[in-house]
């Protein structure tokens, strides 16, 4: 069997919890014994210098009572109104609980159009790196109250492996009410078995996941499994695991049972493939010797070493960088358009905020969105 990957190795890590864990949906109320004792293990990753990202379900399932709605399936204004209400409060139990822990919070609420325009991605993207910079956990969700049925992720299964994906995270841990994903339906088959490592999501481990839900969690086992598919591809393992029971992420670096969901690529290296694999190339910069040994040396793209732009590019646009001598050696998405590039070309970044009128960053093209070509 393969090693399995050990906690300790992640860097960034984006912890997924679903309502049926957090919510008691009787009462209406955060289950805050289990709460605390996640966070005491969040704070354990963060304390070692992990990253932690949370993607948090449970607007609805805390609104819901709230506002007089009965359990079983909600209007759409019902349940945005059950969102607007819950997430308040659900906000209010993660800031508190990480509070307690010196750790800073931030709200991050998402629609489907964050993730899948790019534009918005870019932005939605710098402000997960920027809470990072802040060593801040960003407890994210959908932003049910303005999502409609046709936009919306409606899992945050999905959700957070976009999220995943969006912030270069290593690892994806969706906890949730099932140890894993089992060779059979664990409830009518006793001897169904919890597979403990996919190398690869194949139609053989589709067909594993069927299709149920219960009542308050939206995603089954159909939405983990397309999780993994877009964690791999964004460059993030994922694990499957049983939050039921306190300290759930403590038992995962135990050793205890779970499913792991591997990928083949690390998320920097998924990310420069998919940007050096660009078709469609919307303009080029030429860079002097300078700013070429710079990028060679890791370093990423300033203006002040541009000496031509050419092309009508927007931000986030990808764009060939090119040499003295007119050869491309590598790709980027741009950080500014075109007409603002030109302005900053070949300034010094001081003088950068002075033209712009705002402050802004001081790269071009930031390393971790540039793939150069291969010497
Ligand atoms: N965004 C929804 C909520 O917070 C939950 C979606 C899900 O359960 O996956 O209530």
């Amino acid at each position: 069997m393969t090693a399995l990957p050990k906690l300790a190795q992640f860097s960034r890590v984006v912890v997924k919890v679903g309502s049926s864990l957090l919510v008691d949906a009787a009462k209406s109320a955060v289950k805050q014994e289990w709460l605390e004792a996640l966070v005491d293990d969040l704070a354990a990753l963060h304390k070692r210098g992990a990253d932690v990202l949370v993607v948090s379900s449970g607007a609805i399932a805390l609104g819901r009572r709230v506002a007089g709605l009965k359990s079983g399936p909600l209007k759409l204004e019902d349940s945005q109104a059950a969102a607007a209400i819950g997430q308040i409060a659900l906000a209010r139990a993660w800031s508190e609980a990480l509070h307690r822990r010196q750790i800073v919070s931030g709200q991050v609420l998402l629609t489907l159009q964050d993730t899948e325009e790019r534009r918005r991605y870019l932005n939605a993207r710098e402000t997960l790196a920027r809470l990072a910079a802040m060593r801040a956990v960003p407890v994210i969700n959908e932003n049910d109250t303005v999502a409609t049925s046709e936009i919306r992720y409606g899992d945050n299964d999905r959700l957070a492996a976009r999220v995943a994906a969006m912030a270069s995270a290593d690892l994806l841990i969706l906890l949730s009410d099932v140890a894993g994903l089992y060779d059979a339906p664990p409830e009518s088959d006793p001897n169904a078995k919890l597979i403990r490592v996919v190398e690869r999501v194949t139609p053989q481990i589709e067909a594993m996941a069927g299709g149920a839900a219960s009542e308050t969690s939206r995603g089954g086992m159909r939405t983990k499994i397309e999780a993994a598919r877009i964690a791999a591809a964004g460059g993030a393992h994922m694990v499957i695991a049983d939050g039921r029971l306190l300290h759930p992420i403590a038992r995962v670096s135990d050793g205890g049972e779970c499913s792991w969901f591997l990928t083949p690529s690390n998320p920097v290296t998924a990310r420069k493939a998919w940007i050096g694999g660009t078709l469609e190339l919307k303009g080029a910069v030429t860079i002097d010797a300078g700013a070429a040994r710079a990028l060679a040396n890791g370093k990423s793209l300033l203006p002040a070493g541009v000496t031509r732009i050419e092309g009508a590019f927007a931000r986030g646009d990808c764009i060939a960088i090119r040499n003295e001598q007119g050869a491309e050696i590598g790709r980027g998405l741009v950080a500014l358009d075109a007409l603002r590039a030109e302005q900053i070309r070949g300034r010094n970044s001081s003088e950068i905020e002075r033209i712009l009128g705002l402050p802004g960053r001081a790269e071009l093209i930031h390393r971790d969105d540039m793939a150069l070509a291969e010497r």
